[in-house]
């Protein structure tokens, strides 16, 4: 069941705000997507690539999907066709694997790195070192990459009843994507995206500059995982 007041407010709150609002439909059935739609939600994100599949291929084709789980490089093909936004690239080998299903598609796929930027080692993504080794290498080879596009960052919280230590890991986040916004490792206008924010905390993603929140629950209710 789609929560059709919470879809109203955080909707307008995030066209006031010049944020980009991701519905997050994974384990949701493709019903409740369709009735999101219906009320103008354009941008849905999932996690597992084969939900993603089966539901793109029933839902209307002018959906925008986002990939925001983790991604294994040999299941790149599946979602290459027609992904609109892959939000959890955490190493070079993935994103090589991007670049060559984009080649493959004759387009160019957009991606967000991960940053980890939480205290938990359960969560993926590249550390600040991990990200300067990164951008070396996609320096050196940035050439042969024409088919992926580095729109800018994600990452999440820890998951904590703090309120500070999530602004203060979310401010990091967004001080590392200005800092690669104005390098001359990238130095491109097209890196512009700092998706950061979920249901329970988007309010102080978006006050630490977030431009791109995921919500899940609090559009669709809890989710039951078996
Ligand atoms: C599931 C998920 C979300 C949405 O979480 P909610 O708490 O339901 O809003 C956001 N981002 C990622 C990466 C997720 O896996």
């Amino acid at each position: 069941m789609v929560n059709e007041a919470a879809w109203r407010a955080l909707h307008e709150e995030c066209i006031k705000k010049n944020v980009k609002l991701i519905a997050v439909s994974k384990t949701k059935p493709a019903e409740d997507i369709e009735d999101m739609y219906a009320l103008g939600q354009r941008d849905f994100g999932e996690n597992y690539v084969q939900e993603l599949v089966e539901k793109q291929a029933q839902l209307p084709a002018d959906i925008s999907w986002h990939y925001i789980g983790h991604l294994q490089s040999n299941k790149v093909k599946y979602i290459a066709p027609f992904v609109h936004l892959i939000h959890a690239v955490d190493s070079f080998k993935l994103l090589l694997e991007i670049n060559k299903q984009g080649q493959k598609n004759n387009r160019v796929i957009d991606v967000l790195l991960q940053a980890h930027i939480a205290d938990e080692e359960t969560k993926f993504g590249m550390d600040e070192r991990d990200l300067i080794e990164f951008f070396q290498y996609y320096n050196a080879q940035k050439e042969a990459l024409h088919h992926v596009r580095i729109r800018g960052l994600m990452g999440m919280a820890t998951n904590t009843d703090s309120d500070v230590q999530v602004r203060s890991e979310f401010k990091k986040l967004h001080d590392i994507f200005k800092t690669i916004q104005g390098s001359e490792f990238l130095g491109k206008d097209y890196f512009d995206t700092c998706s950061m924010g979920m249901s329970s905390d988007y309010k102080i993603a978006i006050e630490e500059g977030g431009n791109m929140i995921r919500v899940g629950s609090l559009l669709f209710g809890k989710r039951q995982y078996q």
